[in-house]
């Protein structure tokens, strides 16, 4: 099966190769629920240690995307690669931050032990974390400035708090890949230079991070390159090139409302 060309809609595949140098590779990705496609046709390729953005309106596909690359959605058709394997082999090495709504708040658990979670890929199920692990957990919460919250339960944090919580936990799990699901959305100011200082060191520490993002102006400052989605990929590549009024007016149809080309789009 490796190596085959996969059609779509009947198409022959018109993506070229991947690059050497992608971590993950989107080729003609096309995934539906109930039969009616969410994204059609993706084709991407994500370099290594780059911070990605993605953007587009509502329902244009972009948990669907970070799903895709992580497993939880079957394809219907095209394929996907991470770092040259399917997500099988490597689901170790991607850490995924899920958009806050889709999580069960009430569950009754402690932040550590969420935290924790982020280890069990390396303990296994059936083994007692080491100090090591446990070493790895604080220091993973002292990065977030959960210390202090480390045996509430998660119900009890506010929203931001929680998104450190699980940004906590996908630094435990110390994989070099990073989904995160709109992070930014009903967080603190805290939490948000937290996320950005993550994504500060990831990139120094040669870590590729793939991040849902609404807000334009942070995009154009804090990102290598951004994909614009709506349904399909509108466009691929450096902020400077692609976050062009016209292109974004594709992204978000009549949605957007173009104040000041230099930095302050505004989605309404
Ligand atoms: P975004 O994250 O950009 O808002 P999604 O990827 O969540 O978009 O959704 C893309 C499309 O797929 C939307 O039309 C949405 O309603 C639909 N969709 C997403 N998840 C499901 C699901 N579990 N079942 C049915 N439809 C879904
Ligand atoms: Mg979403």
């Amino acid at each position: 099966m490796s190596g085959e060309r996969e059609t779509v809609e009947g198409l022959p595949q018109a993506a070229p190769p991947a690059s050497a140098d992608a971590v993950i590779t989107l080729r003609n990705v096309t995934v539906s629920y109930d039969r009616k496609p969410a994204v059609r046709s993706v084709s991407v390729d994500i370099p290594a240690a780059e911070r990605i953005a993605i953007v587009g309106p509502n329902g244009a596909g972009k948990s669907t995307v970070i799903k895709a690359i992580i497993g939880l959605v079957a394809l219907d058709s095209g394929q996907i690669r991470v770092h040259g394997e399917p997500i099988s082999k490597v689901r170790q090495r991607v850490a995924y931050v899920p958009q806050r709504g889709a999580v069960d708040w009430d569950f009754p658990v402690r932040v550590k032990d969420v935290v924790l979670m982020g280890r069990f890929g390396r303990i296994g199920w059936f083994r007692w974390p080491s100090r090591a692990d446990h070493e790895i957990v604080a220091n993973a919460l002292e990065r977030m400035g959960m210390t202090p919250f480390a045996d509430r339960q998660i119900g009890q944090l506010s929203g931001g708090q929680q998104q450190r919580v699980f940004l906590a936990r996908a630094l435990a799990q110390e994989a070099d890949i990073l989904l995160l699901d709109e992070p930014f959305v009903g967080v603190d100011a805290n939490t948000e230079e937290a996320i950005f200082a993550l994504l500060e060191a990831a990139r120094a520490e040669g870590k590729t991070a793939v991040v849902v993002n609404h807000d334009l102006g942070a995009v154009r400052r804090h990102f290598d390159r951004v994909l614009l989605l709506n349904g399909r990929v509108v466009a691929y590549g450096p902020p400077d090139e692609v976050m062009r009024p016209d292109i974004l007016q594709r992204t978000y149809g009549g949605r957007l409302t173009v104040l000041d080309a230099a930095d302050s789009m505004m989605v309404i």
